[in-house]
């Protein structure tokens, strides 16, 4: 007798159904996870969005805080003795010599201000590695400035690939927790007038108003 003799092909034929029932079965179970799984991404795309939105919130409401906290007094305070005097200075009725008294006193307070200033609201620009065509000739570095006391830092190695990137290198003007920075193009920061505006008028250019909604929808839950 040979081994396929042995074998009843009705008892064959019985293994192949429960064979095919079991294998339906597991694709069942698979389809199940699929469809589930399908449900858990959605909702981790979801979860992840509102994570996104938050942290921008949050970043909002940090921002919010730096502007309410202002400046030292001090520091609030020999700035605004530096822009009167620069409004001194622009008299049409005085004489040279006061004009240029006014702009050594003006110079010398600029250091000093600088010597307390935290540079907390910062305006700056990316730089520009230059295009191949030119040779590189017409890359810039990037550039910062704080709008309290008129500190300006160049980047020093790095060209910024995009406006948030941290390839550029400042040591005085880096990020921080404690400091705002807005980012403009260049052209914009050379033809406006950022600089020595009052320091209500920085805070409110920094200003998001968007927080304000968000007061008010925390209040109305
Ligand atoms: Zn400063």
């Amino acid at each position: 007798m040979n081994n396929l003799d042995k074998i009843d092909s009705e008892k064959l034929e019985g293994l192949l159904s429960a064979e095919d029932e079991f294998i339906k079965y597991q694709l069942a179970i698979i389809k199940n996870c699929d469809l589930k799984i399908g449900g858990f991404n959605k909702k981790k795309r979801k979860t992840e969005d509102l994570l996104r939105e938050a942290s921008r919130r949050l970043e909002l409401i940090n921002q919010t805080i730096l502007l309410k906290r202002g400046v030292p007094e001090e520091v609030g305070k020999l700035r605004a003795g530096i822009l009167f005097i620069m409004g001194q200075a622009n008299r049409t009725d005085i004489t040279v010599d006061a004009v240029n008294n006014f702009r050594s006193q003006i110079e010398q307070q600029k250091l000093d201000l600088q010597k307390i200033c935290n540079h907390p609201f910062v305006v700056g620009y990316s730089g520009y590695h230059g295009s191949y065509s030119y040779d590189h000739d017409d890359g810039y570095a990037g550039c910062r400035i704080c709008l309290v006391c008129d500190f300006t830092e160049y980047a020093k190695r790095g060209y910024a690939a995009d406006i948030c990137s941290n390839a550029e290198k400042y040591e005085q003007l880096s990020e921080s927790a404690n400091r705002l920075i807005r980012f403009i193009n260049k052209e914009d920061l050379r033809s406006r007038n950022y600089f020595w505006r009052p320091i209500e008028e920085i805070f409110e250019w920094f200003f998001n108003k968007r927080v304000l909604k968000m007061l008010n929808d925390a209040q109305q839950k």
